[in-house]
């Protein structure tokens, strides 16, 4: 297998785009795709200030170095999420890349915001997963407001975009369906956000990082089931094998077709928001936003713990206290 550009041996054959290439064209080939991406939906404009984030996995730390390398400005952000190893793996390979390559990195700690993943876990009986996302967007979006960003990037990738796609087609959600896409614009209070990976795959992410040496962040969250999107996401391998180019194709139509049918519906709905009453952030659920409210529960809970704790405690006799105590 040759080349298709230089005709040197290929080490990476793309049947969705019918080419196959050595390392040196792959990387350019990439790259390429990359900045058609932020092209055809002007996802950057000049002089736009990015904070991308970075959460230690492939795709988020290809996203940076790409977006670097093309010359836009780019700022790293990790959240620590207090999970453990997980998070303490997770921040130090983002912190060693950004200083590798002399990214600029900022770093907030939920565990000085009274969020701390698994404090947020004990206090709510809600699926952690999907707290934990508002949690981030959150923290995301307010920090990219108090330093000025103009937008936030993501690393989904294409094979992401599509697994969503599928999973927000077979419900019929119809205001999933409206916002999602590779852009969406800055609106009331929240940042402009975009995925400049969205026309490349997984494997060719992959393919970038290896060929680029990024080390990735192996120590896999806890509280993961590893399930996201994974059967969907196995159902378009076999599609894209039988058919190449079907992925592309189906999220293009779906963006220039199916999306404007969506959003227009949405708008004659519209959302009624309002900043919070706390911390001034955007919201459509109350008077107090969602993030300030599960801050409020984990505060609650652990003054309820405090209180059992001092309980047992009085309760308890002096006799066994002082039999306890090592002296
Ligand atoms: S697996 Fe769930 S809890 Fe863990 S970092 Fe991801 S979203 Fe958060
Ligand atoms: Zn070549
Ligand atoms: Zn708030």
């Amino acid at each position: 297998m040759k080349c298709r550009r230089c005709k040197e041996v290929a080490i990476i054959d793309l049947p969705s785009h019918n080419f196959a290439f050595c390392k040196e064209c792959f990387l350019m080939f990439f790259e390429k795709q990359i900045q058609k991406g932020i092209e055809e939906f002007n996802l950057i404009s000049e002089g736009d200030k990015v904070l991308v984030a970075l959460s230690g996995g492939k795709d988020s730390l290809v996203l940076m170095l790409v977006l670097s390398k093309l010359g836009y400005d780019v700022t790293g952000f990790h959240i620590d999420l207090a999970i453990g190893q997980s998070s303490i793996k997770a921040r130090e390979v983002c912190e060693r890349f950004c200083e590798k390559h002399g990214l600029t990195l900022v770093v907030k700690e939920m565990a000085k915001e009274g969020l701390a993943i698994p404090s947020v876990k004990r206090a709510l009986k809600r699926p952690i997963c999907s707290v934990c996302g508002k949690i981030k967007r959150y923290y995301f979006n307010q920090t990219a407001r108090e330093l000025g960003f103009d937008s936030l990037a993501t690393g989904h990738n294409l094979d992401d975009e599509i697994a969503r796609l599928t999973s927000n087609t077979l419900r019929w959600d119809r205001a999933y369906l409206s916002d999602q896409g590779p852009f969406l614009p800055e609106a009331e209070g929240f940042r402009k956000k975009i995925k400049p990976l969205w026309r490349v795959t997984e494997y060719e992410s992959a393919h970038y990082s290896f060929l680029m040496g990024i080390e990735n962040h192996y120590a896999p969250c806890p509280y993961s089931s590893g399930a996201s999107f994974s059967v969907l996401k196995s159902l378009w391998v076999d599609l894209e094998l039988a058919m190449p180019g079907r992925k592309i194709d189906f999220y293009q139509g779906f963006l220039t077709r199916g999306r404007p049918a969506f959003q227009a519906e949405e708008k004659i709905k519209g959302k009624n928001l309002e900043p919070c009453e706390t911390c001034g952030y955007p919201t459509s659920s109350g008077s107090i936003c969602g993030v300030c409210r599960i801050r409020l529960a984990v505060e609650e809970r652990v003054k309820e713990m405090e209180d059992e704790m001092s309980y047992d405690f009085m309760d308890s006799d002096p006799k066994d206290v002082v039999e306890a105590s090592p002296e």
